[in-house]
C-alpha cells in the first residue's frame, strides 16, 4: 500500500508538474544565458570603446606635443640672431607671439647658456633675470637637446611640464633654449584636450607620467599624486595598449581602456564604472522577460491542455474501473474516448474483463434459477417471477400439475426412465404453451405454469389441452402416462395473496387426484 499522501498525485498533476518544471527550467536557463551574454557584450563593448578613446586621446596628445615642439623649433631659428644681438625688445615680442599665437603654452621663457631667464611671457611672472637651478633646466642646458620634462613645480609655484628646444647660432654655437610650459592644474591645452569629453555617469579619464604621477585627472586635487599598485597604470606605462577590469582608488569597479603617449611615455586611461555600464541591463532584461512571458504562458497553457487530454481517458477508466459493479458500467466505459494506444488497450481489457464477468454473472444467475434436468425454472425462479408480477400487477392464472402414479414408473422401469419421462413431459409442455408462460418444475414430478394476462376459462383450456396431449403422447420406454391438473386465478377466488393462489392451484390438483386423476379441476 502506498503512503496516503502519494495517492494525491494523479497522472494529470504528474504530467503537469513535470512539464511545468521543464518549461520553467528552460525559461530560467535561457533567461540566465541571455543575461550573461548581454552582460558580457556590454562589458566587452565598454572596454573596447574605452580602449579606442584612450588610444585616440593618446594620439591627439602626442600630436599636440609634437606640434608644440615644432613651434618651439621654428621659434628657435628666429631667436638665434636676436640672442646674439642681445635684442631684449625683439626677444620679448617673440616670447609673446609664441605664447599667444596658438595658446599652446601657458608661459614661454628664453634661457641663456648660464641658466638665466632672458625673456618671459607673460611678464606677470616676473622671473626675468632669475637664474634657474632646477635639474630639468640644467639638463636642458647640458644636453642641448629638445626636451619634454616630467612634471615639476616651477619657480612661480605652478605645477607644469616644460617643452624646450635648443637655440644654436648659424655657426652652431649654443645660445640657450626656448621653453614653453603647459600647466597641469589650471586651464591649458592639455586640460582642454583631455577634458572635452567628460561623462556624467562616473566615467572619467586620467593621464599618468612615466613616474606614475597623475598629470591629468578630472579632480584637480589629485593631480601630482602618485599611483601605486594599479595594474592598469603598470600595463600602460609598460607601453601596452589594451583593456582591463580594475578597482579604482575609491573602490569602484571600473572598465578601463588604456594607451601610451609615445613621445612622452605617459599613459592615458579611460574608464567607466561597471555599474553604469550594466545599468541598462536590468531594463533590457525586463524587456526580454516581457517578451518571454506571453510565449511561456501560452506554452504552459498548451501543456495544461495536453496534460488534461492525455490524462483524461486514464482518469475516466480509473474512476469507472472502481465502479465496475454499478449499473451501466459497460456503456460508460464504452463511451470513454481512449484516443491513444495505452488507454485504448486498457479500455479493451477492462471491457473484455467486464464482459466475461457479466457473462459469468448471467450464467450464475440462470443456473440459480434453472432446474438443471429440464431447463425449466426452479422454485427460486418462481418466487422471483411472483415478485415481478406484484410490481406490475396483471391477471395471472396458475396451473399445478403432477404425474399420476409416478412411483409405478420408477418402480417398473427404474429411476432413469422416470427421469426421462420428466424431461419428455417438460419438453411437451414447452411446445404446448405460449412463450410468455413461465414453466417451472416445482419438485419431483410436479410442475407449475404461470400464465399472465389470461382468463380462468382460457387457462382451463390450456390445462385441458395439455392433459389430452400428454395422455395421447408416447413417453420413451414408459409409454403413455396421464397427469392431473389444478387451476387457480389471481386476483379472484376472494384473495389478493399471490402465495395463496399457488396453494389454491395445489388444492385443486389434490382434488383432481381425488376425483380419480387424469383430469382438470378449477379452484373453488
Ligand atoms: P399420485 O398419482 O398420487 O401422484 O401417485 P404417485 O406415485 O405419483 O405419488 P407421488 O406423486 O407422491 O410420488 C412421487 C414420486 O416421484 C416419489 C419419488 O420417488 C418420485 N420422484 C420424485 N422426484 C423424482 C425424480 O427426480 N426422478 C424420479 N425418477 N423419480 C422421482
Ligand atoms: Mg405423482
Ligand atoms: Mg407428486
Amino acid at each position: 500500500m502506498q503512503p496516503h499522501w502519494l495517492l494525491k498525485f494523479d497522472l494529470h498533476r504528474l504530467i503537469l508538474a513535470l512539464a511545468v518544471l521543464g518549461v520553467l527550467a528552460t525559461f530560467g536557463n535561457s533567461f540566465y544565458a541571455i543575461y550573461q551574454a548581454q552582460r558580457q557584450l556590454l562589458i566587452a563593448n565598454t572596454l573596447e570603446s574605452n580602449r579606442v578613446y584612450a588610444t585616440k586621446l593618446a594620439t591627439s596628445a602626442d600630436n599636440m606635443l609634437k606640434s608644440a615642439q615644432g613651434q618651439l623649433a621654428y621659434s628657435a631659428q628666429l631667436l638665434a640672431p636676436l640672442l646674439q644681438a642681445n635684442d631684449d625688445e625683439a626677444l620679448d615680442i617673440e616670447v609673446e607671439r609664441l605664447r599667444q599665437q596658438t595658446s599652446t603654452f601657458n608661459s614661454v621663457v628664453i634661457v641663456n647658456p648660464e641658466g638665466v631667464i632672458v625673456a618671459v611671457s607673460p611678464e606677470t611672472l616676473q622671473v626675468k633675470g632669475a637664474k634657474l637651478r632646477s635639474p630639468t633646466a640644467l639638463k636642458a642646458i647640458e644636453s642641448q637637446q629638445p626636451q619634454i620634462t616630467d612634471p615639476f613645480v616651477s619657480l612661480t609655484g605652478n605645477y607644469l611640464i616644460s617643452l624646450s628646444y635648443p637655440v644654436f647660432s648659424a655657426d652652431n654655437v649654443y645660445l640657450g633654449y626656448v621653453a614653453g610650459t603647459i600647466y597641469l592644474q589650471s586651464t591649458s591645452v592639455l586640460s582642454n584636450l583631455l577634458g572635452q569629453h567628460y561623462y556624467q555617469d562616473g566615467s572619467y579619464l586620467y593621464v599618468v607620467d612615466r613616474e606614475k604621477t597623475l598629470i591629468y585627472h578630472p579632480d584637480p586635487a589629485r593631480i601630482g599624486q602618485k599611483i601605486t599598485g594599479n595594474r592598469v597604470v603598470n600595463s600602460v606605462l609598460g607601453g601596452s595598449t589594451g583593456t582591463q577590469e580594475v578597482v579604482d582608488s575609491r573602490g569602484v569597479d571600473m572598465l578601463s581602456g588604456f594607451a601610451p603617449v609615445s613621445s612622452t611615455g605617459w599613459g592615458v586611461v579611460a574608464q567607466r564604472p561597471r555599474n553604469a555600464t550594466l545599468a541598462g541591463l536590468n531594463d533590457q532584461m525586463s524587456g526580454v522577460l516581457m517578451q518571454m512571458v506571453p510565449t511561456t504562458a501560452l506554452i504552459l497553457f498548451i501543456i495544461w491542455l495536453s496534460a488534461t487530454f492525455i490524462s483524461r481517458p486514464l482518469r475516466q477508466l480509473a474512476n469507472r474501473a472502481s465502479l465496475m459493479d454499478q449499473q451501466g458500467a459497460f456503456s460508460h466505459i464504452s463511451g470513454i474516448r481512449a484516443w491513444y494506444f495505452e488507454a485504448a488497450q486498457l479500455k479493451q481489457a477492462i471491457l473484455k474483463g467486464l464482459g466475461l464477468l457479466n457473462t459469468k454473472i448471467d450464467k450464475l444467475h440462470n443456473d440459480s434459477h434453472t432446474d438443471p434436468m429440464t431447463g425449466l425454472f426452479n422454485r427460486r425462479a418462481i418466487q422471483r417471477l411472483l415478485d415481478e408480477y406484484l410490481m406490475d400487477p396483471k391477471p395471472l392464472c396458475v396451473i399445478a400439475l403432477d404425474i399420476d402414479h409416478f412411483k409405478k414408473i420408477n418402480d417398473g422401469f427404474g429411476h432413469d426412465v422416470g427421469d426421462e419421462v420428466i424431461i419428455a413431459l417438460a419438453a411437451l409442455m414447452q411446445q404446448e404453451v405460449r412463450s410468455d408462460a413461465a414453466l417451472c418444475r416445482s419438485g419431483g414430478e410436479e410442475f407449475l405454469l404461470l400464465l399472465p394476462s389470461v382468463t380462468l376459462a382460457q387457462a382451463q383450456g390450456v390445462a385441458e389441452r395439455l392433459r389430452l396431449k400428454v395422455a395421447s403422447h408416447e413417453m420413451p420406454t414408459a409409454g403413455s402416462i396421464t397427469i392431473s391438473l389444478g387451476v387457480a386465478h389471481w386476483p379472484g377466488h376472494g384473495n389478493h395473496d399471490l402465495d395463496a393462489v399457488l396453494k389454491q392451484a395445489d388444492q385443486a390438483l389434490y382434488e383432481a387426484k381425488h376425483r380419480g386423476r387424469n383430469c382438470v379441476v378449477i379452484a373453488e
